[in-house]
């Protein structure tokens, strides 16, 4: 089984959040957290985040869309098959 490995990046422009990249919460609640540590859950009072908005970019994106799934050691095997070498027919007289 090949390896899987999550890396979040942005799904817009492949930003890639830093552990001290912080978001904020609403302005009621202000609070200041990593929201990928928490699957975009504020900690302080408990509200779900379906849109991640991206620093760099400032475009919102779903959650999940921030996940991407790679396999560690994938390779592209390109395999070609045999080449086919014509054949020189010589029409026989006879
Ligand atoms: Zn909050
Ligand atoms: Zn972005």
């Amino acid at each position: 089984m090949p390896k899987r490995k999550i890396e979040i990046m942005c799904p817009k422009c492949l930003w890639r959040p830093k552990p001290q990249s912080m978001w904020q919460c609403r302005p009621d609640c202000g609070h200041l957290w990593n929201t990928f540590d928490t699957g975009g859950i504020c900690p302080a009072c408990g509200c779900a985040w379906k849109q991640t908005k991206c620093p760099a970019c400032h475009q919102w994106s779903p959650h999940g869309d921030w996940y991407k799934e790679t396999l560690g050691d994938e390779r592209v095997e390109n395999r070609q098959a045999d080449a086919t070498v014509p054949a020189t027919v010589r029409p026989r007289r006879g």
